[in-house]
């Protein structure tokens, strides 16, 4: 899959081996914003990550979409309408949970939940969603693709779809779609077509690469929904633009019910877009800690996981570059975790420059414990979680011990784990 240097990565759809195309990495000339949330450059990039690493073909597309996303975030009406759906038709804004039992059971900080697995669909992903189908709209797009691993992605833009009524093809790795039937069926019944993709190992990374060729080959009519902070920019950036009012709502509750800021943020991290719409608002705020929890599956010392920074090195893929699971020659691997929405082998760029600088941590946590994690917020809070924000809560566990009873945390939980009792039975060794 890649050709030439290791840092070069894997080649742009299109291009001709041996081609670095994309934005240079080293243009000195371009000054980079003096505070961490004027991020991404001019270029699109994270300090040294991210970029827009395209065949010429793609190029016009994503500048095109830049311009437009730039014009969209200074028409208030484009922002009315965004609002007025991710209130009315997603159920914003989500609360933010005191979970006492959980703080008395681990003993430590105050931990608060922000509620968004009570949004519409059951998870953020909703909230990128909007912003994009909004986006094509105002192009003029008339027909919509995604790719999804476990299907939630499909689901959320299926049903936006829907709502405009707009057709919608969804790209999924041909095992996901054998793994993954309930979604297929809610996407089909939403009235999206399903494509299975079976090329690599008919995963997630093959979906997204289906996808991309779609896309230069329906450049005219067809607008690219992508799933979560990661792709060429200005996807991670406006990405993260929709799902940083995770980030602004959170910032106006614990100040609200605790009057002052929280000490750490947590949150799951598959390609990082919960995670960065809670960090972005409070970057500037030096006294918040953000930890970024990523899937340790077997554990980071096999080679079964999907932890990208903890256990991958940098890397491109998905026109940006980042942290990514490879093998010593530079091939992607795929990767492991018992939650489905966590098993992207990268990481969005932003990440991977937030880890280069320190201003954010990142951990994992094993499959073994998010499954205990899942139980123990099930019994003790009477929420059942996915096992994405399990895999947080197993480490808010740990932070809580770390910072004392005068601590005080806000973790994401972003996703409702109805979606994963079957995985979970039969984890458990249980028969529904
Ligand atoms: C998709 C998904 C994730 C992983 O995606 P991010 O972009 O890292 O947020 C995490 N949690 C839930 C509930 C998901 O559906």
């Amino acid at each position: 899959m890649r050709e030439g240097k290791p840092d070069v990565g894997e080649r742009p759809l299109g291009a001709k081996a041996g081609t670095v195309y994309g934005t240079a990495m080293t243009d000195a000339a371009k000054p980079s914003p003096n505070s961490w949330s004027q991020w991404p450059d001019a270029n699109g990039r994270f300090g040294e990550f991210g970029g827009r690493y395209v065949a010429e073909t793609l190029m016009p597309l994503v500048l095109d979409l830049e311009q437009e996303y730039a014009r969209a975030k200074a028409d208030p009406s484009f922002q009315a309408e965004f609002d007025w759906l991710l209130e009315h038709y997603v159920g914003r804004p989500s609360p933010m949970y005191y979970a006492e039992r959980l703080t008395k059971h681990f003993g430590g900080a105050k931990i608060y939940f922000k509620r968004d697995e009570l949004n519409h669909t059951g998870a953020h992903k909703i909230n990128n969603c909007i912003g994009q189908v909004l986006l094509a709209r105002r192009m003029g797009k008339t027909r919509i693709i995604a790719e999804t691993g476990a299907g939630q992605h499909g689901v959320a833009t299926a049903t936006i779809c829907a709502r405009f009524g707009l057709p919608c093809v969804v790209f999924m790795g041909e095992t996901d779609v054998e793994r993954q039937k309930p979604n297929v069926f809610r996407m089909k019944l939403l009235g999206a077509e399903i494509v299975p993709v079976s090329s690599g190992t008919g995963t997630l990374k093959d979906a997204m690469n289906e996808a991309l060729r779609d896309w230069v080959t329906n450049v005219a009519n067809t607008f690219y929904v992508i799933g979560t902070a990661a792709g060429p920019h200005p996807y991670p950036m406006l990405v993260r633009d929709f799902q940083s009012v995770i980030g602004r709502e959170a910032r106006e509750q614990i100040l609200k019910q605790e009057g002052r800021l929280p000490d750490v943020l947590v949150a799951a991290i598959g390609g990082g877009s919960n995670a960065i719409g809670l960090f972005h608002p409070f970057l500037e705020d030096e006294g918040v800690r953000m930890i970024g929890v990523e899937a340790g599956g077997h554990g980071v010392d096999t080679p079964m996981h999907a932890a990208s920074l903890s256990g991958g090195q940098p890397g491109i893929l998905h026109g940006n570059r980042t942290y990514l699971l490879q093998d010593k020659d530079g091939q992607i691997i795929d990767a492991h975790s018992i939650s489905a929405g966590l098993d992207y082998p990268g990481i969005g760029p932003e990440h991977a420059f937030l880890h280069e600088t320190g201003r954010a941590e990142y951990r994992t946590c094993t499959d073994k414990e998010a499954l205990d994690a899942f139980q123990l917020c099930t019994k003790l809070e009477g929420i059942i979680p996915a096992l994405e924000p399990a895999h947080a809560l197993a480490r808010v566990g740990d932070i809580a011990k770390e910072l004392g009873k005068d601590g005080l945390i806000v973790m994401n939980m972003c996703g409702r784990g109805d979606k994963d009792i079957f995985s979970v039975a039969g984890h458990l060794g249980m028969k529904i």
